[in-house]
């Protein structure tokens, strides 16, 4: 178990008690917590609260699905034009039939805001249904190369016959291919290829991903080795870092990157390294400008296409409790970036929150990357992930 006083020890409640757990260019949720798939490599097969639901067979409902709608249409943190994700923690394969309940009562809540479901089989044919009946609703897929060796039982080829069904939607689905691993990386190619010949134009292409909360780093790690999933820099980084969800992320080698760029060139497909380049350039999202309260070199040239709101920004945080606080603005980069210095920490979530409304870089002075006990309070207080109440009895209870 984790330690309550461990800095990030809110965010660690949240992931395994409430609907939406986290905010970043995307709002994370689910209905369900857990996946049936079970891939070896599942960063959720790394966190002590949510081994008991993937590749059990066993799943936790988090929320009703009109509940979840709720929760979205109750949090402060997501905007008329937030993407909300379904399959954050798990696969949302595994409620089908909740998704256009979730849609409805969206709609009859007069939510605005986009959904993305996140499943890896993309097979069945209520994917395509639904893309055609719900004008806000996307869907996302993630095809590991050599899905079987790699430790996914979804195969690769099974994944791209299914993204057969939805050609007739290829602005409304996200494809990434990965983990690409030193030992999968020689399937890319074919795989990009398959995707170039239906009709896609484009894709993001991922690394990996090491986590550990409340279980042994070490072991984690060591799992991944044998696994043949990192390579010897990668499980030194992952050792070092002092993160206690992600060791590494999404990571990639140079000289692996520079061959995957080169594929995707040969094959004609245009390629995106994070998903937040992707949602700007295709889907109109207005993504932060910062990442861990540093301006976001990457995103720079994609978020010059996107119409952001331009609210307020003094406004906004008296809108999430930030009654006290001050704002010192400069020109950086070719973009405003507002200095905001508060009493109680600015998180990750609320900075993300906080650059899609403003469009402003937010750098906060007292900054904190995930909740501690006390800010979780105020997320609480101020509804910023929309908690039902249910759930939030459960989280006051560990926090008291
Ligand atoms: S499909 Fe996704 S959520 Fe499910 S086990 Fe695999 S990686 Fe985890």
């Amino acid at each position: 178990m984790v330690s309550i006083d461990k800095v990030g020890y809110g965010e660690y409640l949240l992931l395994a008690e409430a609907p939406m757990f986290k905010r970043r260019y995307t709002a994370n949720g689910d209905i369900m917590l857990g996946c049936t798939i079970g891939c070896d490599f599942c960063i959720y097969r790394m966190i002590d609260t949510t081994i008991p639901y993937f590749g059990t067979g066993e799943l936790k409902r988090l929320a009703t699905p009109e509940e979840f709608a709720e929760s979205v249409s109750n949090s402060r943190l997501i905007s008329e034009r937030s993407l909300v994700i379904m399959g954050a923690r798990g696969d949302a394969s595994m409620y089908p039939n909740d998704i256009p309940k979730m849609l409805n009562t969206a709609e009859k809540l007069g939510l605005t805001t986009k959904f993305l479901a996140l499943r890896r089989a993309i097979l069945d044919k209520t994917v395509k249904h639904q893309l055609a009946d719900y004008p806000q609703l996307y869907y996302g897929t993630t095809i590991t190369p050599k899905a079987i060796e790699t430790g996914s039982p979804v195969p690769d080829y099974l994944q791209l016959k299914g993204l057969q069904n939805v050609t007739d939607f290829l602005n409304k689905v996200s494809i990434e291919v990965g983990p690409v691993t030193p030992n999968n990386i020689d399937a890319v190619k074919g795989i990009l290829k398959e995707l170039k010949d239906m009709g896609w134009e484009k894709a993001m292409y991922r690394g990996v991903t090491v986590g550990s909360w409340g279980v042994e780093r070490k072991e984690a790690v060591e799992k991944m080795i044998k696994l043949g999933f990192i390579t010897p820099e990668q499980a030194k980084q992952a050792l070092e870092s002092p993160e206690y969800f992600y060791g590494v992320k999404n990571n990639l080698d140079s000289l692996m990157e520079k061959a995957i760029q080169n594929m995707f060139e040969e094959v004609g497909l245009k390629a995106y390294r994070y998903a937040g380049q992707f949602y700007a350039d295709n889907w109109d999202l207005p993504v932060p400008l910062t990442r861990r309260n540093k301006i976001r070199s990457d995103i720079l040239e994609y978020a010059k296409k996107v119409q952001y709101p331009n609210k307020d920004l003094e406004q906004q945080l008296d809108y999430l409790g930030y009654y006290d606080h001050d704002v010192k603005w400069s020109n950086e980069h070719g973009i405003r970036v507002a200095y905001v210095n508060t009493k109680i920490p600015i998180t990750e979530d609320v900075a993300m929150y906080l650059g899609e409304v403003t469009g402003v870089a937010i750098i906060a002075t007292n900054y904190l990357h995930s909740p501690n006990k006390e800010v979780l309070k105020h997320y609480l207080k101020y509804s910023f992930l929309g908690i039902p109440e249910r759930a939030k009895k459960n989280i006051m209870r560990k926090l008291n």
